[in-house]
């Protein structure tokens, strides 16, 4: 008599369970920075159970291992060698890319099932099949023209602002939709391409017009979208797994948008039927962002700027998307170590969609070895400023811009901003007085309390660093370093 206890299907989903519930821990843990790298290791390592159960569950056949060793083999090395070497700043396109082959895999997994197995598929099957292929369609093209026009190998062509996209997308969605509705009772034939092809376009279409500032929130969506594919996917082959892990990456990716929706003062239909943004990447509402608007505006040096900072007892850094492109982190970290050598109480404000991504800047700073408690978000950080010596904003502009709060005219008016408006003294790191993303003049440049220190942010950092050093702040480390170590013997 066999033991019902020790049966595969039994095995199998004991292997499902724990696997969801490590995706579901490594998805909180993300939340935290202190916590992301772990819960990513948790999540891989759900990822592997979930293929081991998979590989129990089915027992492939010589040949059908050959050809998963070979897939697993390639798609490992691929994802190694994106890891390793593509840049902090590149990571949008890595998730896009990433999200376009997880809607691909959806989209062949539906088609495949559609084309030699429909005989036997019931019709939560067949309806699953229609709605995999639709969103799996628009997630992998999206995903794909996202990618490349962040990479800048794809302009935004002038048809695409006019009216005429939107009809071409509403017969594109009619086409696939009466695809989907017909393909339950004709799953091989042309029903199926109805949907393949229509929603492959579709995709295209709707992402094309979408300009660079708000192509992040459309990846988060098709992120979301990916889950959505995945889940449905896991209803056509029966798996509880992939339902509900997919079920999990739409969520969040939905969440996700919102969140960013907020920050960025958009809202998501604006993003998905906005058009294209101005030529920086911003906002085709903006404007007067050139150095001309400017009349009120103080320079100083970074001698000036280390003299300040010498004399501070609280100073605040503001990383911002300059600070990624000066890849200025490590010399932040040392100029944050030398001052707090000094007595000097440091830390590092975090606006949520500063840089070009969410977690941008967290992820910039560990990197840099910056303590994760000195991480302040912008909620808690808003209100010790009015207490701040010294804010340096490095390479940030649309998240300290006060307009963001005072003029309602302001195509920011109503997005959360850092209010380093608020400090005594602000010192602005950036090359030039051009714009951010927005598109838009930053008022913060023109207050009394604000000077500009223009130049590559890695490049002022380490003139601060050595104007600090031969101001003797250095020499009073290694005495403080003196005094400890003799305390210590
Ligand atoms: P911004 O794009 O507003 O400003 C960055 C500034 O960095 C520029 O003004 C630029 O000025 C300066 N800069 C560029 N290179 C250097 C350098 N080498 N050294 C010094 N400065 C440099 O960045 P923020 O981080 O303030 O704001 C992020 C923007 O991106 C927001 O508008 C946000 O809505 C948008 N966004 C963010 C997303 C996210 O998820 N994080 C997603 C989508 C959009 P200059 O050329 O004069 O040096």
């Amino acid at each position: 008599m066999t033991n019902p206890f020790l049966s595969i299907d039994l095995l199998t989903d004991a292997i499902d369970l724990v696997a969801v519930l490590l995706l579901a821990l490594g998805i909180k843990g993300l939340s935290k920075v202190r916590s992301a790298r772990g819960a990513n290791q948790l999540a891989a390592v759900a990822m592997g159970l979930a293929v081991l159960g998979l590989l129990i569950e089915i027992q492939p056949g010589p040949m059908a291992w050959l050809w998963i060793a070979a897939g697993s083999a390639a798609g490992g090395l691929a994802g190694l060698i994106t890891a390793r070497r593509v840049p902090m700043t590149a990571m949008p396109e890595v998730v896009a890319l990433f999200n376009g082959c997880g809607g691909l895999a959806s989209l062949l997994v539906a088609v495949g099932v559609a084309l030699f197995d429909s005989a036997s598929a019931d019709m939560v099957a067949l309806v699953s099949i229609a709605i995999s292929v639709f969103v799996g369609s628009i997630t992998f093209t999206g995903s794909i023209v996202a990618m490349a026009k962040l990479q800048g190998w794809l302009d935004t062509p002038a048809w695409t602002q006019s009216s005429v996209r939107h009809v071409v997308n509403i017969a594109l969605a009619v086409l696939s939709l009466v695809g989907a509705v017909l393909l339950p009772g004709d799953p091989t034939g042309l029903p199926l391409w109805l949907v393949v092809i229509g929603s492959s376009l579709l995709g295209v279409g709707v992402t094309l017009p979408i300009g660079g500032a708000d192509m992040p929130v459309v990846i988060s969506l098709l992120n979301s979208y990916s889950g959505v594919a995945a889940a449905a996917a896991g209803f056509v082959v029966g798996s509880q797994l992939l339902i509900v892990a997919g079920a999990m990456v739409g969520s969040a990716g939905l969440i996700l948008t919102q969140v960013m929706c907020t920050a960025m003062n958009r809202s998501l239909l604006s993003v998905l039927f906005g058009g294209a943004l101005g030529a920086s990447g911003g906002s085709a509402v903006g404007g007067g962002g050139s150095e001309a608007g400017y009349t009120r505006i103080t320079s100083c040096s970074p001698e000036e700027c280390a003299m300040a900072l010498e004399q501070a007892e609280r100073v605040v850094f503001v990383p911002g998307y300059g600070l990624a492109v000066a890849q200025a982190q490590h010399a932040l970290r040392e100029l944050s170590k030398l001052l707090e050598a000094h007595g000097v109480e440091v830390s590092y404000a975090i606006h949520p969609v500063a840089g070009r991504m969410p977690g941008h800047m967290n992820v910039l700073l560990a990197e840099a070895d910056v303590p994760y408690e000195q991480l302040i978000e912008m909620d808690l950080i808003n209100p010790e400023f009015p207490r701040t010596d010294v804010v340096i904003v490095l390479g940030a502009n649309d998240v300290v811009n006060p307009d963001a709060k005072s003029d309602p005219t302001s195509p920011l008016y109503g997005m959360p901003v850092l209010e380093v408006d608020q400090a005594r003294q602000v010192f602005v790191v950036k090359r030039s007085l051009g714009a951010g993303y927005a598109g838009i003049a930053n008022a913060l440049f023109e207050l009394p309390q604000t000077a500009m220190v223009f130049g590559d942010a890695k490049a002022v950092l380490n003139g601060l660093l050595s104007e600090l050093r031969s101001m003797g702040v250095g020499k009073v480390v290694a005495k403080k370093e003196k005094e400890k170590q003799k305390v210590a013997v």
